[in-house]
C-alpha cells in the first residue's frame, strides 16, 4: 500500500497524485531556462545534483554546488519555471523555486459526477481557492451545501 506522504506532488518526483486529474500517475519533467542570449529554452529534464554535471563543470564537490545553486529534492530550481506533465491526463503543472504554483488544489477530491451542475460549479471554485483562502473556500462550500439541501 502506498503511504500518503508518498503520493503528494514533490519537485522532481516521477510518480504522484496529479493535481489536475487526481490520479496517481507518472509525470515527465521540463525546465524553462534563459540562455546566454536571453532567449527562453525548454529542456526535457530537470538538472540534478545527482548527475554531478555542474560539479564537474565547476570542479566543485556536491556540497559546495548546493551552496552555489538553489535546489529542492536534489534538483536545481534556478530556472524561469519548471513544469511536470501528467502521463494520464496530459495536463501540465507549473513549479517555481521548486514549489507547485498551479493548479493550487492537489489535495482536494474531484466533484462527484452526480453533483448538480450549479453545486458542482461552486464546489470547483471552492476547490481552486482552497490553498489560497481556506475561509473563502469554506464559505463557498456552505453555499454549495445550502443549494444542495434547500
Ligand atoms: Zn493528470
Amino acid at each position: 500500500m502506498i503511504q500518503s506522504r508518498e503520493v503528494f506532488p514533490l519537485y522532481g518526483k516521477e510518480d504522484f497524485v496529479c493535481p489536475s486529474c487526481s490520479v496517481y500517475s507518472q509525470h515527465d519533467w521540463y525546465e524553462i531556462l534563459e540562455n546566454q542570449e536571453g532567449d527562453l529554452e525548454i529542456s526535457p529534464f530537470l538538472r540534478s545534483l545527482r548527475d554531478n554535471t555542474l560539479a564537474r563543470a565547476f570542479s566543485m564537490n556536491e556540497r559546495s554546488v548546493s551552496f552555489f545553486k538553489e535546489e529542492v529534492n536534489g534538483y536545481f530550481t534556478d530556472n524561469v519555471t519548471a513544469l511536470s506533465l501528467c502521463i494520464h491526463c496530459g495536463k501540465p503543472a507549473f513549479w517555481i523555486n521548486g514549489n507547485l504554483v498551479f493548479p493550487h488544489n492537489p489535495s482536494v477530491s474531484l466533484p462527484n459526477q452526480d453533483m448538480p451542475e450549479e453545486v458542482m460549479k461552486l464546489y470547483n471554485e471552492a476547490r481552486e481557492i482552497s490553498v489560497l483562502s481556506p475561509r473563502a473556500s469554506a464559505a463557498l462550500l456552505r453555499l454549495a451545501l445550502e443549494k444542495l439541501l434547500f
